[in-house]
């Protein structure tokens, strides 16, 4: 087994650096994720995408025909890696990029290919996913969000839940019931939604941190051509699971992980606890090298997924562990740095006393958020179990689950 890069690659990630050094201000570093931002920080994010764009660092291994550089994953791997390690921002059209794009490029025709894919990766059009409803969300293919098709239109009627950055999305990739009558995982569509159509109501919520990261959409007789189904009607699950597995390969990375360590570490060196620094507590070593044993872990299965993809193979289970294992291990990360800090982990944003510019509380509720959406550790493990070990089934829960794939 090899894990070196070649040198060809290592010249790319020097290259790769010194762009990000030149055109990243170190203002801009470090900034917090797009949900506590506001139009204009919109507008900058936006910006910073197209920049990356036009030097050729997005989706670097999407076909030349829409936008891509055909290149391979390798390439876009290292590029990953060093916007993580420069703390560049988070790209603001990531749900384009890495959930519906490729969803289109499987499943999509032609002309639907072409329309979106080069303005997903110009941040021309940014998306949202509307897939949970209220009662609807691990048992994901009970949704009743209505579309009935008129003529050449579908007229759309229900509720979207927890659809994160809708405030500002041009789009959504939408699951609706199109069969009523129908097992309920076959009588479901994939349909893209205009969102300045008219009828289309959002209203954001407040998420524990105090920002407003994610919405409500209200659908009332809205109205979207048939062009814009994905796939096959009535068979939206298919293509509802592709997406679902590269949302759950989006949520966990591997070198975002061993940043959140390092500044753990840093953390644990400098704080000081009962008179000497943390980190000379064996309590707290102990606790340490358990984290840093399951980051480790993580990064060979960074590595056996990068390997999955050059041979093109599906995501498959591999998807399920990572997102598992990622959020759960960020979570735990930030809760340590928060015991480290003892009292002043939990002082306000505002407070003089705050340590570390007080990211890790807002870093400690944020991660919590991700081990829920894109499917619950529960029903990760569920995945896991059932279609990795090979493990007995109980149909009578988990056949609809947002895990099924089948
Ligand atoms: C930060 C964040 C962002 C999100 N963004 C989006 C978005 O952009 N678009 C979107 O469509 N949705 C989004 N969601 C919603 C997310 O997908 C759902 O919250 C998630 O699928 C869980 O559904 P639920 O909240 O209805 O919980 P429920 O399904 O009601 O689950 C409640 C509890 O029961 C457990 N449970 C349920 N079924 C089983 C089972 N069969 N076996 C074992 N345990 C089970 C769950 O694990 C959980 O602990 C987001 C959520 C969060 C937190």
């Amino acid at each position: 087994m090899d894990l070196s890069f070649t040198p060809e690659q290592e010249a790319f990630r020097r290259t790769v650096r010194r762009w990000i050094k030149t055109n990243l201000p170190a203002r801009d570093r470090d900034v917090q994720p797009v949900e506590y931002g506001d139009p204009q920080h919109v507008q900058q994010l936006k910006a910073w995408q197209r920049k990356l764009y036009d030097a050729g660092y997005i989706a670097m291994g999407w076909p030349k025909e829409y936008g891509g550089q055909g290149a391979d994953v390798v390439h876009q791997n290292i590029v990953n890696e060093e916007l993580v390690l420069a703390r560049a921002p988070a790209l603001i059209g990531m749900m384009g990029i890495q959930m519906v794009g490729p969803t289109l490029i499987q499943f999509g025709t032609e002309a639907q290919r072409r329309r979106y894919l080069p303005k997903i990766l110009k941040a021309e059009e940014i998306w949202c996913q509307g897939y949970s409803e209220p009662g609807s969300g691990s048992d994901l293919a009970s949704l009743k969000t209505r579309a009935e098709l008129v003529g050449d239109e579908f007229i759309i009627n229900g509720q979207k839940v927890w659809t994160s950055n809708a405030q500002f999305a041009d789009w959504m990739f939408c699951l609706v019931r199109t069969d009523p009558n129908a097992p309920k995982h076959r009588g479901i569509s994939y349909v893209l939604i205009d969102m300045k159509a008219p009828g289309i109501t959002v209203r954001p919520l407040i998420q524990m941190t105090g920002d407003a990261g994610f919405n409500e959409v209200f659908l009332e007789d809205v109205r979207v051509p048939r062009d814009n189904l994905i796939g096959e009607l009535n068979q939206g699950w298919l293509v509802a699971n592709a997406t679902l597995l590269h949302e759950r390969n989006m949520l966990g990375s591997t070198v975002h992980t061993q940043q959140m360590f390092n500044g753990l570490l840093r953390l644990a060196r400098s704080h000081q606890r009962y008179g000497r620094p943390a980190s000379a507590d064996p309590v707290i070593r102990q606790r340490l090298a358990d984290l840093q044993i399951r980051v480790e872990a993580m990064k060979y299965h960074g590595f056996r997924q990068l390997t999955d993809s050059i041979r093109k193979r599906p995501p498959g289970i591999g998807a399920s562990v990572n997102k598992l294992a990622s959020t759960e291990l960020n979570h735990d990360i930030t809760g340590l740095a928060l015991e480290i800090m003892g009292s002043y982990g939990w002082l306000a944003r505002t407070s003089r006393r705050i340590v570390a510019r007080g990211t890790w509380p807002i870093d400690f509720m944020f991660t919590l958020g991700l081990i829920i959406g894109g499917g619950t550790s529960q029903i990760q493990k569920n995945i896991i179990s059932e279609r990795g070990l090979g493990m007995p089934r109980e149909r009578s829960v988990v056949s609809d689950q947002r895990s099924a794939a089948s």
